[in-house]
């Protein structure tokens, strides 16, 4: 073990060797990228860490921050037993005592036991950058609560849900740029270390294949370093750029009109009539109910060839058809309609470069030479593989149609209250140049495509929620109508988070940052126990961090915690850890068994679906021990139905055990490499006992390649659709056609606008469902904006993950402080000399909501009307064992400190998230900046109180 703060030298290359290496292969965590790592052991220590050269996703390229997982290992700040806090000590004193694990379940099994077998809402399950959502998920929906979320919603639901109400998938996990048959690559909103390994590797191939890659964001860093160009962009104004280029590429007919009229709805009619079909797609009453966003049929087109309706969906394009994308028409019934592609040139009519100039700050003439590029980039240089296909319709293609244009984005562009709308516009503006799951451009990774909408409704029945029953559907899902709304009779919540209620109503990840304000309040009822894992809600994880900080310590008139019992599980002494009434110490990645799993996040590949797992390499240190098994544990305990044989024992030893013999479906598990009993059957098969030493043995990664004919074009691709549905990723095998027209979005806004005779949202938010529930793409200026004088906050704040630490994880690695230990506000060289600061000096940064001291860098890679910094650098002091007065607190500072998590809202308030999602809107805050005075003390403000030690290793 090293002992640190000793000054012996942690490692000493002329000592002789001791013992022999042994290597052992496992999947990094040091970012959410999963590499495949070898670590590297000498008696029985971590000494060396690599990238896994035999490893689909990183081909054995490794960062820093994957190198540096030893000394994360071996951090001072390790969490090494579980804590309860002292009687009498306040919350956030960070006074523990340490207790055995078995009082720590006794603890857990009664107070939770009692929750279920009373009110099972009273218990709230929220997690951080977990990588086992089907597992936490699982378990909250056998506990019986519907207060269950991971962290997606304040990380990028917007991408996520905007690409696939589109185009049934999204970026990163999802899908990504096909790099490898692309030339030119548009990379916009995206941080630098989303999918960072896999995108070094493909963007070095890019580039020396002769590629062009532009850059679009705000700030040029990271990937945008090595961009052929940049062009800076104003926040969250993307969303114009993409309707001003739709106005271009549509106006001068650089569209793929074949591949609109196969495979989107583009020629579908839409009823112009008023009415509760206003807005709605046409049907044919003889061939049955009308589609809906959850059942998409029965459709109508006009066929030019004939002069009258033709059935669109699902039968297809008949050869000798011409589907009308333009025009109005009068259907036999005299119903107006138009195709929606119609209504998305008119919408676009008004977007001209000229329009989007004044917002986004990038030349109009750019903007026009932009559309240009992209559409003749995809129609002129198109390729076609020498690959047969054969669609839904049974149509066998000769080859498959390249179109080599690429986007990348991410949460530039979904941390916005306008990012819904705006990622909806990026995925039209991918689909009308041909490019979804097309070679060349962007392309899906298994189990994706889904459906549009997912056939996952989230849990909606306020009746449901039982004394020690399971509930009927799982608490997260993607609602399809406001009939799927999970609110009680009078649109009032039925979460605590207020997801999926009439204020977010596809909020498809949950809303964790409103957790602990809506507790606080009690709003819409209060609960008893929140379980927090691996989230850092008491800093940088947290909008208006020093008012979260008060609502933790908030009591009632009896005295009694507004939050009456807190529970955090972490393996690093986060500031969020202080607060907690019982601690769990969680171990680290070396130490335990994990999986990326098909029924969650797996690591697929554009050739098809990859699942990985890690095992332990050391065992855990201390008392450690892994919240899966923490999970398992209680679950047996508490006895949940699937964890619990019907003679009452518990069925799972542990979670390895459970990981092999769970079935979520006949023969679909957590792992879907070397199934059957004796490891012959892949995908779909019997539980392996022997699944963990298979994956093991084969660099703990399973890697299943589609033939060819299978690997593009899967939301059409007959034979793909068919195996997907077998292998039990989808459950219908139809296709899926692109929604440039949202039905969904439109049946929202007819409830919205008393047009419909079911649910209809509560007064006070019609109009805000009616405007922002607009079924084809606009732009809006963030929320904030309406609240804010932008003359005297005229600048936009955002900031970045820098590429050597992951959010707050890495602040007590040695390795990794010695990069970053503190950060700047970075801030272009005019703005900064116009407020007369100096490159170097101290400044105030305020928002409406509050201020905060810092020092300035100057920077040419910002754009003036905007200054940045990096994430998560500043901690409370004595946090992450970090000494009183380390650069972190005195030099580091948050910007969180400057973001409010509510707006105003007519006399009361609502969270600042995205009026579609729920996605918290962190990058929308304005902001002025000012010299600090010189007498002013060189330490950056807010600080917090010193954080006691509480636990050494
Ligand atoms: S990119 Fe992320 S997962 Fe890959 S080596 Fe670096 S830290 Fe590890």
């Amino acid at each position: 073990m090293f002992k640190f703060l000793s000054g012996a030298p942690l490692h000493n290359p002329t000592a002789s060797k001791t013992a022999e290496t042994e290597v052992k292969t496992t999947t990094c965590y040091m970012c959410a990228c999963r590499c495949g790592i070898r670590a590297h052991l000498r008696d029985g220590e971590v000494k060396y860490i690599d990238g896994n050269p035999d490893h689909p996703i990183n081909k054995g390229v490794i960062c820093a921050k994957g190198s540096a997982g030893i000394m994360k290992q071996n951090s001072p700040a390790r969490l090494m037993q579980p804590l309860l806090r002292k009687p009498g000590s306040e919350r956030g004193a960070g006074e523990f005592e340490p207790i055995s694990w078995e009082r720590a379940f006794d603890l857990l099994t009664q107070r939770l036991g009692h929750l279920r077998a009373t009110d099972p809402k009273k218990f709230a399950l929220f997690t951080g950058r977990d990588q086992m959502q089907a597992l936490t998920g699982l378990f909250a929906r056998q506990f019986g609560t519907p207060n269950y979320a991971a962290h997606g919603g304040f990380c990028s639901v917007n991408m996520a849900a905007g690409m696939i109400y589109t185009v049934g998938g999204s970026f990163w996990e999802f899908g990504g740029p096909d790099l490898e048959r692309a030339k030119l690559f548009v990379m916009i909103g995206t941080a630098e270390d989303h999918h960072s390994n896999p995108m070094k590797i493909a963007l070095g191939q890019f580039k020396r294949a002769g590629g062009r890659f532009i850059s679009i964001n705000p700030v040029r860093t990271g990937y945008s370093a090595i961009a052929d160009e940049w062009i800076p962009i104003r926040p969250g104004t993307d969303g114009a750029l993409f309707m001003a280029l739709l106005h271009e590429l549509i106006g001068t007919d650089l569209i793929d009109r074949p591949f609109l009229q196969r495979y989107t709805n583009a020629p579908q009619l839409v009823v112009l009539d008023e009415g509760e079909r206003e807005g709605l797609f046409a049907f044919d009453p003889a061939a049955g109910p009308p589609g809906d966003g959850r059942h998409p049929h029965n459709k109508l087109a006009w066929d030019l060839t004939r002069g009258g309706p033709v059935a669109a969906y699902p039968q297809g394009l008949e050869e000798d058809c011409s589907l009308a994308l333009e025009g109005h028409y009068t259907l036999p019934d005299g119903t107006r309609v138009a195709p929606s592609f119609q209504l998305l040139r008119e919408r676009v009519a008004d977007t001209t470069p000229e329009w989007a100039e004044g917002i986004t700050g990038i030349p109009a003439a750019r903007i026009r030479e932009l559309a240009r590029e992209l559409g003749e980039t995809a129609l002129n240089q198109a390729f076609e593989l020498p690959i047969p296909w054969t669609d839904a319709w049974g149509k066998k293609h000769a080859t498959t149609q390249g179109r080599p244009v690429a986007f990348h984005a991410m949460r530039g562009l979904a941390a916005h209250s306008n990012g819904f709308q705006t990622v909806r516009a990026l995925a039209i503006l991918m689909s009308v140049l041909g490019t979804i799951d097309a070679p060349g451009g962007f392309r899906h990774k298994a189990p994706y495509p889904r459906h549009i909408v997912p056939n996952y409704r989230a849990f909606n029945d306020p009746d449901l929620v039982q004394p020690n029953t399971p509930l009927n559907a799982a608490p997260l899902g993607f609602p399809a109508s406001p009939e799927e709304l999970a609110v009680h009779p009078d649109g009032t919540p039925l979460r605590i988070d207020h997801a999926f209620s009439w204020e977010h109503p596809l909020s498809a990840h949950g809303m964790m940052h409103n957790v602990i304000t809506n507790a606080t309040r009690g709003d819409p009822y209060p609960i008893d126990t929140l379980l927090i894992f691996m989230a850092n809600m008491a800093w940088n994880s947290t909008m208006n961090t020093m008012g979260v900080r008060d609502m933790l310590n908030q009591k009632d008139d009896s005295g009694e915690y507004k939050i009456p019992f807190l529970v955090v599980c972490d393996a690093f002494q986060s500031e969020m850890v202080a607060f907690a009434d019982l601690v769990l110490p969680d171990t680290t990645y070396l130490e335990r068994h994990d999986v990326m799993s098909m029924l969650d996040r797996p690591i697929s590949e554009f050739e098809g679906p990859v699942d990985s797992v890690r095992v332990p390499v050391v065992p855990p240190s201390g008392q450690c021990k892994p919240f899966q098994e923490v999970l398992i544990e209680l679950a047996s305990r508490l006895k949940f139905p699937a964890f619990t044989r019907e003679d009452g024992g518990r069925k799972f030893k542990d979670y390895p055990d459970f990981v092999v013999n769970y079935q979520a479906q006949p023969g679909v598990g957590f792992l879907m490499g070397w199934r059957g009993k004796d490891g012959q059957d892949h995908l779909r098969g019997e539980p392996n006992p022997n699944q963990w030493e298979m994956y093991a043995k084969n660099n703990c990664v399973f890697q299943y390649h589609l033939p060819a004919d299978q690997q593009y074009m899967r939301n059409w691709n007959q034979p793909y659709l068919d195996f997907a549905k077998e292998k039990g990723w989808r459950q219908r095998n139809d296709p899926v056609q692109l929604a440039l027209y949202s039905d969904t979005l439109q049946s929202f806004r007819l409830a919205a606008q008393g047009k419909t005779r079911g649910r209809q949202p509560p007064e006070r938010l019609r109009a805000r469902v009616e405007k922002y529930f607009d079924p084809l793409p606009f732009w809006y200026p963030p929320l904030e904006d309406a609240c804010t004088d932008t003359e005297a906050f005229p600048l936009a704040a955002i900031t970045q993950r820098p590429m050597a630490m992951y959010h707050s994880w890495d602040s007590q690695n040695d390795w990794l402080r010695q990069i970053h230990s503190h950060n700047y506000l970075h801030v272009n060289p005019i703005t900064a000399s116009a407020a007369g600061i100096a490159d170097g000096g101290w400044c105030w940064v305020e928002s409406q909501w509050g201020r905060l001291r810092c020092m300035v860098r100057y920077s040419e890679a910002v754009e003036p009307h905007t200054v940045w910094t990096w994430n998560a650098i500043g901690k409370a002091s004595g946090a992450w064992q970090l000494a009183p007065g380390a650069d972190e607190s005195r030099k580091g500072f948050l910007l969180n400190h400057l973001i409010t998590e509510e707006l105003p809202d007519g006399n009361g308030r609502i969270s600042n998230s995205d009026p579609i999602t729920g996605q918290a809107g962190w990058y929308d805050v304005r902001v002025r900046i000012r010299p600090a005075e010189a007498a002013e003390p060189a330490e950056t403000l807010p600080r917090a109180a010193t954080v006691h030690t509480v636990a050494a290793r």
